[in-house]
């Protein structure tokens, strides 16, 4: 038995799956999870140590790759002053400021711990905003796990959901109207019959949680329209795309094409905390007076604002140049170019969808002709990505462990790490076509 064969058994006795996040438990790809003793750049190290190059990227916070001398020094700065003040601290307002640079759109910002809570009180804002209660989301939209959130679309368009996860109410799934992604006509359907009820709009400002789908063209433009025109918020998470996709996350590159957005509101993550839990919520000036103790609309947190984690957010954000997202743009063109074409050569139909700097590779020929939406993702053949999933892994690429999830780059992709990538391609391709 393999140490992480060991290692598995163990966590498996005590915590449920192993795991304390479900996708890590490869499920859907098989095998034994690897476990991880650290991390440094482009590279993981599991408990045989034996090392990969990552591109996972701890779901997206290590944008600056693992364990950045400057971001590991602004961290043991700030622990060497205190863990934890419950109190406010200046550093707190200079990553709000930091954000608002960015997005200068995100006119306030509340710091929360994980995006979950970040767009589980967007919403709450919404309602308390508007004084209305339904809530609009996307088919294959991730955004969190609170409860009205994990709700499925039921049979016809315009259908008040079902609960999504054993343990919600059907009362709060039913909260929750899901629609598919990148369909007008769904959208003016659900308003047409509840309009008056909609609280708000919420949408992956890039659709990234089943592999990447892009908003077609203007379809971010008409969510702008259709919500105000019916007195409802549009909420944009960015807890994914945010200063990933680009310094000024998703909004900045739909702004460069051409599609200047401003949601109502916006929700980040992920990068925004460095690889430590800070998450953030913002927007319009007068919609985030609402919250506590300016406003009526509670919320609150003992960690909020981290004095630690919002070091490690800090000193990401100010590493976040221009030149690094220009790194992990060329990382991305590079791996999906030479991945591509290790598919073609290999025989094996697929399509590379990008937003920004972040990208996927649907696999099958049921695909191969674009994925706008969640209906087609789950038409991909899961089955050739497992095996193309299991050849990386022996050649010491780690990709993330699911077909519905995007690749992550990071600035410390260099040539070195993109050279084991790219010599690793054509036999994981040939493993996919075989399986
Ligand atoms: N929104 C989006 C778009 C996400 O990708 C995620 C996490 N993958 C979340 C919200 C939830 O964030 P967290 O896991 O920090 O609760």
């Amino acid at each position: 038995m393999s140490r992480n064969d060991d290692l598995f058994e163990r966590a498996r006795a005590v915590i449920p799956g192993g795991v304390n996040s479900p996708v890590r438990a490869f499920g859907s790809v098989g095998g034994t999870p690897r476990f991880y003793v650290s991390a440094a750049g482009p590279y993981v190290t599991d408990a045989e140590g034996r090392d990969y190059v990552d591109l996972v990227a701890s779901w997206g916070p290590a944008l600056v790759g693992h364990a950045h001398p400057e971001v590991i020094a602004a961290v043991v700065d700030a622990a060497g002053r205190g863990l934890s003040f419950g109190a406010s601290t200046p550093a707190e307002t200079e990553l709000a400021e930091e954000i608002r640079r960015r997005v200068p759109i995100a006119q306030k910002i509340r710091l929360v711990s994980t995006g979950t809570e970040a767009t589980m009180t967007a919403i709450r804002l919404a309602r308390g905003a508007t004084g209305r209660d339904l809530l609009v989301k996307f088919s294959g939209h991730y955004h969190g796990h609170s409860d009205g959130l994990l709700a499925q679309a039921g049979s016809g368009l315009a259908t008040l959901a079902l609960p999504g996860s054993a343990g919600v109410p059907a009362p709060i799934a039913a909260q929750t109207l899901v629609v598919p992604y990148n369909d007008e006509a769904a959208l003016e359907a659900a308003f047409a019959e509840h309009g008056e009820n909609i609280a708000a709009v919420i949408t992956e400002a890039a659709g990234a949680n089943m592999g990447v789908v892009p908003p077609a063209s203007g379809f971010t433009t008409f969510l702008r329209e259709i919500t105000s025109r019916h007195g409802a918020l549009l909420i944009s998470d960015e807890v994914l795309t945010g200063f990933r996709s680009g310094a000024s996350g998703y909004w900045g590159v739909l702004r460069e094409a051409g599609e200047d957005v401003a949601p109502d509101l916006l929700t980040f993550g992920k990068v925004v905390g460095g690889g430590l839990p800070v998450a953030a919520l913002a927007g319009r000036a007068e919609i985030m007076d609402l919250l506590a103790p300016l406003g009526p609309v509670y919320q609150a947190g003992t960690l909020s604002g981290n004095p630690v984690a919002v070091a490690a957010g800090l000193a990401t954000l100010r590493l976040a140049d221009e030149s690094v997202y220009a790194r992990i743009g060329h990382a991305a063109d590079t791996v999906s170019a030479a991945a591509s074409a290790a598919l073609d050569e290999a025989g094996v139909p697929h399509v590379v969808q990008r937003a920004g700097t972040l990208f996927s590779i649907f696999f099958g020929a049921e695909v191969a002709g674009g994925v706008p939406d969640y209906e087609t993702a789950t038409r991909q053949d899961a089955a050739a990505y497992a095996a193309y999933f299991h050849a990386m892994l022996d050649a010491g690429v780690s990709l993330p462990p699911s077909a519905f999830e995007a690749w992550f780059l990071t600035a410390a992709h260099d040539d070195a790490a993109l050279a084991r990538i790219l010599d690793a391609l054509p036999g994981a391709a040939r493993a996919a076509a075989a399986s």
